[in-house]
Parts: C-alpha cells; sequence; structure tokens
C-alpha cells in the first residue's frame, strides 16, 4: 500500500507500476474538497517512491468520477474572492504535480468523467476507455467554466476548435467520439482495460511511446496558425454569443479565455482560467443554475421517496380525448404504460389518435424510435366510447372541459366504473380538488394531476391534494408522473393551485399596463428579451388560448376577490369578446399564420392596437425597468403568500414549478432565488413604489419581516 485515505488508495501492482484508485464512501465518485486533498496526499507518496515506473489512475465504482460536488458550490461561490483564487491554485498544484509525475500516467475511464473528473484524466498523459466511457465538462451549464485546467489542456489535446465545442455546449460524449477526437486513446473491453492500462505504462517506460511529448504538447502554448486561430476565434465567439445569448455569459467567457490562453504556457494560462472562473461564480447566474441543478436533485429525492411507497401504476385511463387526453395518453403510452382514451365523441377519438401518430411519426423521422416502438405505442392506446375497459386500470385521468359540472357528473360516473383501489384525478387547471371531490363516494382516492400544454413537451406536473387526499394516492400519482418521465411537485389546494395562481396576477399586471397607455408589443419585447421569458405576456396568453385565459381569469377573481377581482373592461376581455382566441383560431393579440414548414409564426396585427384603443389609456412610454416591475411584483408577491399559505411546500419546490411550469428564466433561478440574489430589503423597498397600484403589489408582512432581518429564502 502507498497510500490510504477515506476516499483514494494507492497500491503497487507488478513492476514499479502503481494504481490509484478513486473510491469515495458515497454511491458515486466525486471530487469534492476532501477528494481534491486527498489526491494531493496521494501524489505527495507517491514522489516520495523511487521504485514507481507507472501510474494508472481507476476508479472502484461504473463511473470514473461523475463530477465536482455541486452541494459544495454555492458556499464556495460565497468565500471571498482572495480565499476562492488561494483554494483553486492549491487545487490546480495538485493537478500539475499529477501531471508532471516523473514517469507515464493512464487513466482509466469506464463510465462518466465529467468536469473535475474529466479534467483530472486530462492530467494525465493517456486516457483509456470501455465501450461506457462518458466525457464532457459540463460547468458552463452551471454558469460557470472549468477551474481544474479544462480551458487549458483540453484545447492543447484535442484542438481548440473541438474544446470550444466540448465547453461551451457543456455536453458529454460516448466513447467513440472521444476516441475520434483524441480524448481517449483508446476503447478496450472492460476486462482487459487494466491490463491494456499496464501494458501501456511499460511500454510507455521503455520509451515505445513518447510520453514526454504527450506532456510537453499540454504545457505548452497551442500551436495555431494565426490567421487560422483569429478566424477560428471570431467565429466561435460569434456563434456562442448569438446561441448562449447574453443572459449567459459563462459560455463566451470560457471562448476568451481559450484565445486569450493560447499563446500561453501552462501556469501562466491557469492563473487566467482561475480568474474568470472566479468572475464567474460572483454572478447571480451560477448561483441561479446551480441552485436549479440543486433544486432539481431535492424535488427527484422527494420524488423517489413516494414512487418506493407506491405499487407501480400497470395500466392508465384518460377521460377525454382533447388537446390534453390526447397528450397524457401519448405520453403514458410511449413510456410503455398503456392507456385507455375514452370519450363521448368518437370523433374526438380519432384526433386524439391522429395526434399521437404525428407525434410519433416526427420521433421515427428524427430517428429517435424505429417503426416497432412506433406501431407498439400506438398499440398501447386504447380509444373507446365505453367506461367497460376502465374496470382493469390502476389510475384514472379526467380531462374533459373545464366545467365543474359536468366534471362533477363524469367524476361520479368514473368512480362507479372502477375498481375499489383504482386512483382517480383530475387535470383541471383551475377548479379546487376539494370542491371536485363531492362527486365521489371516496374522496381519499382522489387528487389533481395538473400537466402544461403541451404535454409531452412540459416537464412539470403539479399533483394537488384536496383536504381528503390520502398519502397513498399522492405517493401513486407521484409515481406515474415520474415514470411518464415527468418532474411532479406536490401542492396544497386551492383556486389555480400554485402555477396558475401565481401566473394570473401576471397577466393582471399585464392587462393594467396596456390599460395605463403601455403598448402591450413593447411589453413582450421587455419581459422576452430583458427579463428573459420564453415569450412576453400577450404572446403566452395567445398560446394558452384567450378564452382558456379569460375563463380562468374570472375562477381566479372569484377566488381571491380581494387581490384579483377585475373592475371594467380589460385588454383580455376585449380579445375574448372579438373571438380572438389566440394561436387556436389564428388571431389574437398577434395575428398567426404557418409557415412553410407548417409552424405557426407570429405577426403584428394593427387591428389589435385598434381594438385595445377601448380599454386602453393614453399612449405612455414605461422604462424597461418599470415594465419588469410592474409585470414582476404581483406574481413575486403572490409566490411568497402560496409559501405562507402552504400552498407550496418550499422555495425549491415553488421555484422549480416555475422553471418546469412557465418556463421561468432559468438563469434567475425562480422567484426566490430571484429575490436572495436582488436582496429582500430592494425588493421591498422596488415593490413599496408601485404600491399605488392597488392590492397585487402589496408586500406582505412576513417578506417585510424578513427584509427588515436581513433573512434569505435559501440557506
Ligand atoms: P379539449 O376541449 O381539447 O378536450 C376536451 C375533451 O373532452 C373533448 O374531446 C370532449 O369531447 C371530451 N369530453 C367532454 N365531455 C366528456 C365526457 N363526459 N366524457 C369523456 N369525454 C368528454 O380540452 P383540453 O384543452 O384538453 O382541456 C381538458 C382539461 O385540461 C380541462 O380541464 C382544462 O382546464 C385542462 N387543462 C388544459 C390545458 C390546456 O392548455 N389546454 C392545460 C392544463 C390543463
Amino acid at each position: 500500500m502507498i497510500y490510504q485515505g477515506e476516499a483514494i488508495s494507492v497500491t503497487q501492482l507488478e513492476g514499479g507500476i502503481a494504481k490509484l484508485c478513486f473510491a469515495n464512501q458515497g454511491s458515486v465518485n466525486k471530487l469534492d474538497q476532501a477528494t481534491v486533498a486527498a489526491l494531493g496526499e496521494a501524489i505527495s507518496a507517491l514522489e516520495q517512491r523511487s521504485d514507481i515506473t507507472g501510474l494508472l489512475l481507476t476508479s472502484d465504482k461504473d463511473a470514473f468520477i461523475v463530477g465536482a460536488d455541486i452541494t459544495e458550490f454555492l458556499s464556495m461561490f460565497d468565500l471571498p474572492k482572495a480565499t476562492l483564487a488561494d483554494w483553486l491554485s492549491q487545487a490546480n498544484r495538485i493537478f500539475n504535480r499529477l501531471e508532471d509525475l516523473p514517469f507515464p500516467t493512464v487513466s482509466v475511464i469506464r463510465g462518466y468523467a465529467l468536469g473535475g473528473g474529466c479534467e483530472c484524466t486530462l492530467a494525465t498523459d493517456y486516457r483509456i476507455g470501455d465501450a461506457t466511457a462518458r466525457i464532457g465538462l459540463p460547468e458552463t451549464q452551471l454558469g460557470i467554466m472549468p477551474g481544474f485546467g479544462g480551458t487549458v489542456r483540453l484545447p492543447r489535446v484535442i484542438g481548440a476548435d473541438n474544446a470550444m465545442e466540448w465547453i461551451t455546449t457543456g455536453k458529454d460524449h460516448k466513447a467513440e467520439a472521444c476516441l475520434k477526437v483524441g480524448v481517449l486513446d483508446a476503447i478496450v473491453e472492460t476486462d482487459h482495460l487494466e491490463a491494456s492500462a499496464i501494458q501501456l505504462l511499460k511500454d510507455a517506460a521503455l520509451d515505445k511511446l513518447d510520453w514526454q511529448a504527450r506532456r510537453a504538447q499540454k504545457t505548452a502554448p497551442l500551436t495555431l496558425d494565426k490567421l487560422e486561430a483569429a478566424m477560428s476565434f471570431s467565429t466561435a465567439k460569434g456563434m456562442v454569443a448569438a446561441k448562449a445569448g447574453p443572459h449567459y455569459p459563462a459560455p463566451l467567457l470560457a471562448v476568451k479565455t481559450i484565445e486569450a490562453t493560447a499563446n500561453l504556457a501552462r501556469n501562466e494560462a491557469l492563473k487566467l482560467e482561475h480568474q474568470h472562473f472566479i468572475e464567474l461564480t460572483q454572478s447571480s447566474v451560477a448561483r441561479a443554475l446551480v441552485g436549479i441543478f440543486l433544486n432539481d436533485q431535492f424535488i427527484k429525492s422527494k420524488t423517489k421517496k413516494a414512487t418506493k411507497a407506491a405499487p407501480a401504476i400497470k395500466k392508465a385511463a384518460v377521460l377525454g380525448a382533447g388537446i390534453m387526453g390526447g397528450g397524457i395518453a401519448y405520453q403514458s403510452a410511449s413510456k410503455g404504460i398503456p392507456a385507455v382514451m375514452k370519450d363521448i365523441n368518437d370523433h374526438a377519438l380519432m384526433l386524439g389518435m391522429n395526434e399521437a401518430g404525428k407525434l410519433l411519426n416526427k420521433q421515427l423521422d428524427r430517428g429517435k424510435i424505429d417503426g416497432n416502438q412506433l406501431a407498439k405505442t400506438l398499440a398501447n392506446i386504447t380509444p373507446t366510447l365505453s367506461y367497460d375497459a376502465l374496470q382493469t386500470v390502476d389510475i384514472v385521468i379526467e380531462a374533459v372541459v373545464e366545467n365543474p359540472k359536468i366534471k362533477g357528473q363524469v367524476l361520479g360516473e368514473v368512480e362507479a366504473a372502477v375498481a375499489d383501489e383504482t386512483v382517480i384525478a383530475s387535470n383541471t387547471s383551475t377548479i379546487p380538488i376539494s370542491a371536485l371531490a363531492k362527486n365521489l363516494k371516496h374522496p381519499a382516492r382522489f387528487c389533481g394531476m395538473h400537466f402544461f400544454n403541451p404535454v409531452h413537451r412540459m416537464p412539470l406536473v403539479e399533483v394537488i391534494r384536496g383536504e381528503q387526499t390520502s398519502d397513498d394516492t399522492i405517493n401513486k400519482v407521484v409515481a406515474y408522473a415520474a415514470a411518464m418521465g415527468k418532474s411532479p411537485i406536490v401542492v396544497n389546494d386551492c383556486p389555480g393551485f400554485f402555477v396558475n395562481r401565481v401566473l394570473f396576477p401576471y397577466f393582471f399586471a399585464f392587462n393594467q399596463l396596456v390599460h395605463d397607455g403601455a403598448d402591450f408589443v413593447v411589453i413582450d419585447k421587455v419581459m422576452e428579451k430583458k427579463f428573459g421569458w420564453p415569450m412576453g405576456p400577450a404572446h403566452l396568453l395567445d398560446v394558452v388560448g384567450i378564452d382558456t385565459g379569460h375563463h380562468a381569469a374570472e375562477v381566479m377573481a372569484q377566488g381571491f376577490p380581494e387581490r384579483m377581482s377585475q373592475t371594467g373592461k380589460n385588454a383580455i376581455d376585449v380579445m375574448y369578446e372579438q373571438e380572438r382566441f389566440g394561436q387556436k383560431n389564428g388571431q389574437g393579440f398577434y395575428a398567426y399564420a404557418p409557415d412553410r414548414k407548417g409552424k405557426l409564426q407570429k405577426e403584428l396585427d394593427p387591428q389589435s392596437a385598434t381594438l385595445l384603443a377601448a380599454v386602453a389609456g393614453e399612449p405612455q412610454e414605461f422604462s424597461s425597468e418599470d415594465i419588469i416591475a410592474r409585470m414582476m411584483i404581483p406574481m413575486i408577491n403572490e409566490v411568497v403568500l402560496c409559501l405562507d399559505e402552504g400552498i407550496i411546500g418550499s422555495p425549491a419546490e415553488a421555484d422549480m414549478a416555475l422553471v418546469y411550469g412557465v418556463g421561468f428564466p432559468p438563469f434567475h433561478g425562480g422567484v426566490f432565488r430571484y429575490l436572495d440574489n436582488m436582496g429582500l430589503n430592494e425588493y421591498v423597498a422596488l415593490a413599496d413604489q408601485f404600491a399605488y397600484l392597488g392590492p397585487l403589489y402589496q408586500v406582505s408582512d412576513g417578506l417585510r419581516n424578513m427584509a427588515a432581518n436581513n433573512e434569505k429564502f435559501y440557506p
């Protein structure tokens, strides 16, 4: 034994070959701070030996190293810059010492070698893997960039263009692709990996392989033709800036780092990498994106717990073959859970099946499925007009028209048709679950299961607990949503549940801004380009459907009259009365026409402004800051109320519901991360400036107290 620590052991194999094995105590190997320190100790032990002729790096698990420990990131970002810089250079000295060991080195990669794991392998002279190897540098997806030499070593191993591609997309790459670019030197059968690594080290030690040349290349400046380099960096910068957009600075800074360090030798290049890495750690974007990752892990762990506690759903039924029912049946079937699709209308069933067929054909065209899978998925959907097929299903999801009377009747009929243990869920978007539950004899088996449109694309499913819903029911529905590939978040019951309850105050703010003379096109532009929503509020209303939005607005106003009741006609009413229902009938705030590929394109329609004149005040210019504040404060205040009232369980779940359900810009991280990043005091002062606009703009006492005590929502 050359070294034994908690996360790493170094043993001696045949001859003078040493084997360094990463062996964290958890289920995966991570390059957390303790492991980096252990790596330093292991290298010290190796440096003291004079009998070592080669080193192989390996892992005791199916994956090499999955990356840094992201749970350590936020507290690391909080460190004073100088402390962070010290830690980075200390850690990098360890990687440099690994690279400079006086004998050849090779990494043996099975499964993931990501982030710091990938950077660790780049510090060795050679890398071999089996077919399961997947290597990449995902840091830019978290708003940062590689900090253990990734921007320095990778371009020197695979060329600047390839490295920029790897680092700016953050994707991981399969073994074959790694071999092609030269990240891997060989792909070997799993059983032969270690023997091949040993042979390689022996050959290197005998100078049959020029390992010194490998090192020289990694530690010297990049060899680039000047003109070619200028072209390649300026093209990359243009492309990356356009793709990432102004809100995501990390990919562009990574490219700039590679460019700026191209003429530098290793140690100087690393200094610049650290400087840029630290710059990114100080940005709110990095905090937001890391926060999303951690929140997602939290939701996954809750889902896992519920799934463990529930028997699997083997067969489902959907009532209503419309936009939502059809989408739910398709999604279930495509994940291998057969679904009965029941409607009262033959034509609706045919449309539902056609829609599923279209989605499957698109997948077939893209090579994502084959003909067999297409046929199997379609055969997994059973269209029917009768309740008979419901006798054998484990869950029924009601997705008929949004009318409490019709839903009530249908739910009663369903309960009479299914077995005692069948769970019943409603996909209502606004009607309180406890109100619908009154139509059932056994309300404990009933809850809400709110999907978002289009079902196959939107990741969120709100699972709504009614007053009498049992834990068993919630667990089964959460498990089913997860089996459908969705991210379920459990919320408590109220009109609009969580997502629509907080979305409608935003639409009401839109109405009010139009009323006060703002141009809706300008509002859309600001909310999209400056705040970062995927689309502005008018466009979103057109996509949701003005009729749907109008109806839901009424429900919300009834549910929360003290904040959401509307006086007089508003912009949504105008569109509704003119039957401009949005994308579904080609006209709403905008006009829509299919392009050559059949995709609906939005166009300005001068008629909208004329129609809106009836409810709009004297045209006025608003600053972008004012538009953002006026649009966002009502949503933020409502989100905070939902947490206070226990509608949503935690800031993490609220933020993820917003990101997954309505596309809240990820670089803000969700409402609570946005508030924390802004500072609660600053937010309260801002909202108070707009308090004259009415009840939706009033900050709750709870939030005011938190601000006064300098508290935050996240630790
Ligand atoms: P839709 O009008 O497209 O489809 C409703 C379907 O229900 C129709 O095919 C109709 O024939 C069928 N139907 C009516 N009465 C029935 C009955 N007694 N038994 C069986 N089928 C019956 O509506 P949709 O947009 O799919 O909405 C369905 C539900 O989903 C509503 O509660 C809606 O609020 C909710 N929802 C809709 C969206 C959305 O964006 N469209 C999003 C989330 C939730």
